[in-house]
């Protein structure tokens, strides 16, 4: 039988010879086969075999405008004419942040760094120095970059986890500082009792709580009813920093992030991915009081690449394209995503696969499980995990590109005949039975 995915299996092997590992993030090796890609347009990737996709990784998020939006390819273009990197300040700077200010409710003032790990660093940073605490709540499952002291308890195995009430703080890589996890404090997501009573036990040692305002790193989870608004209500009590992660959320469920659409605001947010429309740049923004801390190097941070002109000129050209008319292509998109949503969950029904959707329309998860509520990282567990990979293969061969572990994201660029295109291979797969005859598989989930 014809192999579709020999030459990115040939090219892998030769990319190991010298690239550590063959890929640039080992989160990459995880699909059902590495696919190395030569070309995209729009909503289509098509790898070197000549295969073509319809694109729902969106590069782990940040295509917005898909892939060659003609008007990134301007704005790209213009600044490749012009510097490069100064080093120093230009006009793009203020330009982007006041359109920032402008979008992102808690923005008061920004800064700019390049990736999403480094924005986590510094609003950690930010969050100590305001308070003179050092603890920091991190929630289990949530993804906060790949650094030492942030990289703990996002997809901790069963075995090492502790309790639920009392999760254990752990360490999510080799080589880590094995003191790493001293600054945090772990605890389930969407559990207001837990932050209430570690609040009332230590409350004058936390400087602050860091969520992703949709647990998007561990299935797309949706905060439940109150709980963002009650960790708003309890760190205001004792003046401990609330961080939203908005890397993933932040220009992508609204022009405004997960802050506009939960009606909660965060003292701190940080943003990423979506921001520059595929370039790299990542944002801390905030209030002044807090923000203003990093005038005379009082909280120091830096970066060669910090507020370059190239990721500068994609974030204008981005954020313009999506606050347009109220942000109505983000809605269009989150609708798009909706109708795939209710689709998969009751043609899974009608198929008698145990499948069901969570998450907001732009990014949501697959779930191939029988629970009724996925509300937490340790709930996500129970998903049967040879099924979502049975059913991210049989997408993949019906030319549907996922994540591998079963999110989906929209961009704008994706239209109603690619939705109908997608709705067709999802029933088709489905009523296979492909992923209904696969045995049963769960445990840990992928790293993402
Ligand atoms: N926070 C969240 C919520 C993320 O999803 C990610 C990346 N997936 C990061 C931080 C880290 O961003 P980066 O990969 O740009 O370092």
């Amino acid at each position: 039988m014809r192999d579709p995915w020999k030459r990115s299996r040939e090219y892998l092997e030769r990319s190991q010879n010298s690239l550590a590992g063959g890929v640039s993030s080992p989160f990459r090796r995880s699909l059902p086969v590495t696919l190395f890609f030569q070309d995209a347009n729009g909503p289509t990737l098509e790898d070197v075999d000549g295969n073509r996709y319809l694109d729902y990784a969106l590069a782990w998020g940040p295509l917005i405008l898909g892939h060659k939006h003609p008007v990134m390819v301007e704005a790209v273009r213009k600044a490749a004419e012009r510097p490069h990197n100064y080093g120093a300040q230009h006009e793009l700077e203020f330009e982007v942040a006041e359109l920032i200010c402008n979008l992102v409710p808690c923005a008061e003032r920004v800064a700019f760094t390049s990736s999403g790990s480094e924005a986590v660093q510094i609003a950690m940073r930010l969050a100590r120095a305001f308070t003179g605490r050092n603890l920091i709540v991190k929630f289990e499952g949530h993804y906060h970059g790949w650094m030492d002291s942030a990289l703990v308890s996002y997809h901790p195995r069963l075995e090492d986890m502790g309790s639920a009430e009392k999760p254990k703080a752990v360490l999510g890589s080799r080589g880590q500082l094995r003191d790493a996890a001293e600054g945090l404090v772990v605890l389930p997501w969407n559990d207001l009792d837990a932050v209430a009573k570690l609040f009332a036990e230590r409350g004058n040692e936390i400087a602050g709580v860091i969520t992703e305002p949709i647990l998007c790193n561990s299935g797309c989870l949706m905060p439940i009813d109150g709980f963002l608004p009650g960790l708003r209500r309890i760190t205001s009590k004792y003046k401990s920093v609330l961080i939203f992660d908005e890397i993933i959320t932040g220009f992508r469920v609204a022009p405004g992030g997960g802050q506009a659409i939960f009606g909660v605001t965060p003292d701190l947010a940080t943003l990423g991915k979506a921001v520059a429309g595929g370039l790299p740049l990542s944002v801390v923004a905030g209030r002044k009081d807090i923000l203003d801390l990093i005038i005379d190097g009082e909280v120091v941070f830096g970066g060669t690449f910090n507020g370059n002109p190239l990721s500068l000129a994609g974030a204008k050209a981005t954020l313009t394209e999506i606050s347009r008319d109220d942000g109505q292509a983000l809605k269009d998109a989150a609708t798009h995503g909706k109708e795939l949503m209710r689709f998969i969950d009751t043609a899974g029904q009608s198929a008698g696969v145990e499948v069901r959707t969570t998450g907001h329309g732009a990014a949501f998860s697959v779930h191939f499980t029988g629970h009724s509520r996925l509300d937490n990282y340790r709930e996500v567990l129970g998903d049967n995990r040879s099924a979502l990979r049975a059913w991210l293969r049989a997408c993949l061969e019906e030319g549907i590109y996922l994540l591998p572990d079963g999110r989906v994201y929209l961009s704008v660029v994706h239209s109603a005949s690619d939705i109908g295109r997608t709705l067709e291979v999802f029933k088709k797969v489905l009523d296979t039975q492909k992923i209904a005859s696969e045995s049963i598989g769960r445990g840990n989930i992928d790293p993402c």
